[in-house]
């Protein structure tokens, strides 16, 4: 929009009086085109208003500074150059047919942003953003740390990331300290860790709002500490201190009102021999704060969306093919982070374009493949991979099924599947196994639930030693086989496509997670119906299931237990 435009539609506003063209330096700071100054009255204070915007203008959102911030106390969402965070640009939806509209309805937003703080009724939000006010500091560089918050001071070991230019600060757990190799991939040519501090602030503590664009100063370093931390954590510092070293590293962190933390840093160089700067008057230390980016897995998980429900949980998938790699991956991303997997085959070119792992992957066992490529995507996650048949794993002790709080079967194999389902009756009975299939040509997917209770199990979709699946959306007679050759017998396939294998694997993820959640109770079978335009083209005939409706297929999804199955009926 056009600066004139702009104006008009803001005097229509009626927001500020006295409206001028602003010259404000932060307007092209912040890539703004144009912007106009004016005054208003807030909570009975005169204040002076900048609205700026760019060309964009009303397809993005008119920023505000309150000009005359240095009149008043310090508060929350307002910047250094007055600028007032009223929104995060995700949560306002604009009307961008009513530009007067959107000045008015953002105005009211900074209004109230404004007289929050001038009543002090957002004083909480200093410190539920303090990591924000703290990155503000003048010369401030990143590190990198999965540090476990706790209570008490403990040692951090840091290191300058080579191919990252930035620090890393690890907690001194094994387990901290491997997820670094992980996500440096550093294990080749470790890093020479030096020895810094953790220093947990107390909770409510009123510490600085540090003002932007200014140095930190050790005596604010002292003065937070000695008036911040409990009467044992100075003890423990004042000894961790004492210890001789020329390159310090502070990592603290501050419990928020929100019940989160903030966590930030300090690194210290050029100390005196000797006499650390903290505890002593010392002038050549120079002070750097950090800023802090979270890869714990605490943080990584809650800012994920997943969460920390199923870290406990251990999961078994047997097969790694198009289906069980999704799965494999989708249960990481649930936040169940130990999974083990079992696959002896091989990923071959043509798997490409429906396996989780691709072409980098090619020549590479499918549970190996399975095992590097999720590692390395999700730093936190443990997959273990045995490439070999289900049946070597149980012959050579490879597998010992009583570890698992769940177990997903995607052999695509009806016959080793039955031969499971025994095994795990036998051996496991309660805990839940979830086999997953594909039907040919994507007429759909299966996920029975079952082994929860006694009655209803795999064999119960093999009625009287037929060997159709009745589950199947495939009538058990078809004209001919499903299988599809293009170089004969030793590459015959069943024709369906990643997204028919991704719904299987969704479908089944969300079946283990209502498990986990004790939403599903029951041994049940699951499906999904896709397109059979394909299918019945080719001659093919569907089964009578597939003519059900959802509802239909959901409210008999108990019912396909046979009394007399031979494996799990009346004997
Ligand atoms: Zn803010
Ligand atoms: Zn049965």
């Amino acid at each position: 929009m056009e600066k004139e435009n702009f104006l008009n539609i803001l005097q229509q506003s009626e927001i500020l009086t006295d409206v001028k063209e602003s010259v404000l330096p932060a307007l092209s700071a912040r890539g703004l085109a144009f912007g106009f100054s004016g005054t208003t009255e807030v909570a009975g204070y005169e204040v002076h208003i900048c609205i700026g915007a760019s060309t964009h203008f009303p397809l993005r959102e008119p920023i505000f500074f309150l000009l005359n911030h240095k009149d008043f106390e310090k508060i929350p969402h307002v910047e250094e150059d007055g600028y007032i965070c009223y929104t995060n640009d995700d949560s306002l939806v604009l009307d961008i047919g009513n530009a007067e509209g959107i000045i008015r309805e953002s105005f009211e937003l900074v209004r109230q942003t404004i007289i929050k703080g001038f009543l002090k009724q957002n004083l909480n939000d200093f410190y539920n953003e303090y990591e924000a006010y703290w990155a503000k500091l003048k010369n401030q560089t990143i590190v990198y740390t999965n540090i476990l918050v706790a209570d008490e001071v403990k040692g951090v070991k840091y290191t300058r990331v080579r191919e990252a230019r930035h620090l890393f600060a690890s907690s001194d757990e094994a387990e901290r300290i491997n997820s670094f190799h992980r996500l440096f991939n550093s294990k080749n040519s470790p890093p020479q860790f030096q020895n810094g501090l953790f220093i947990p602030l107390l909770p409510n503590a009123k510490v600085f709002i540090p003002e932007g664009n200014t140095s930190l100063t050790i005596d604010t370093i002292k003065h937070l500490i000695s008036h911040h931390t409990s009467v044992d954590n100075k003890e423990r510092i004042n000894k961790a201190l004492a210890k001789t070293k020329i390159d310090d590293l502070i990592i603290f962190s501050l419990p928020q009102p929100n019940g989160k933390f903030s966590l930030f840093g300090i690194r210290l160089k050029g100390i005196n021999h000797r006499i650390h700067p903290l505890l002593n008057a010392d002038t050549n230390t120079t002070i750097t704060p950090l800023r802090v980016r979270h890869l714990d897995p605490e943080y990584m998980l809650a800012r994920g969306g997943t969460g920390q429900t199923f870290l406990s949980k251990k999961v078994l998938v047997i097969g790694g093919g198009s289906v069980g790699s999704a799965v494999c991956e989708e249960i990481i991303k649930a936040g169940i982070l130990s999974v083990d997997i079992i696959d002896k085959d091989t990923i071959e070119p043509e798997n490409c374009y429906r396996h989780n792992c691709g072409y980098k992957y090619i020549s590479l066992k499918k549970a190996e493949a399975i095992k590097t490529k999720l590692e390395s995507y999700y730093p936190h996650c443990k997959v273990t991979a045995f490439s070999m048949s289900i049946e070597d794993g149980f012959n050579k002790r490879k597998i010992n099924l009583q570890q698992y709080d769940a177990i997903i079967v995607a052999t695509g194999n009806g016959t080793i599947n039955q031969y499971l389902n025994e095994v795990f009756r036998a051996q496991i009975p309660g805990i839940p196994i979830l086999f997953s299939w594909l039907d040919p040509y994507a007429i759909g997917g299966h996920c029975l639930l079952t082994n929860i209770t006694d009655k209803g199990c795999y064999q119960c979709l093999y009625q009287n030693g037929s060997l159709h699946n009745t589950a199947s959306f495939s009538a058990p007679t078809q004209p001919k086989s499903f299988s599809k050759s293009i170089s004969g017998c030793s590459s015959m396939y069943i024709p369906y496509g990643s997204l028919d294998a991704l719904q299987t694997a969704i479908l089944t993820v969300r079946k283990l997670l209502d498990v986990f959640l004790k939403r599903e109770e029951q041994n049940a079978i699951f499906s999904w119906k896709g397109n059979p335009d394909l299918f019945l083209s080719e001659g093919y005939n569907l089964s009578a299931r597939f003519h059900q409706n959802d509802e239909q297929l959901n409210s008999a999804k108990y019912l396909f237990l046979q009394p007399n199955c031979r494996v799990c009926g009346n004997k």
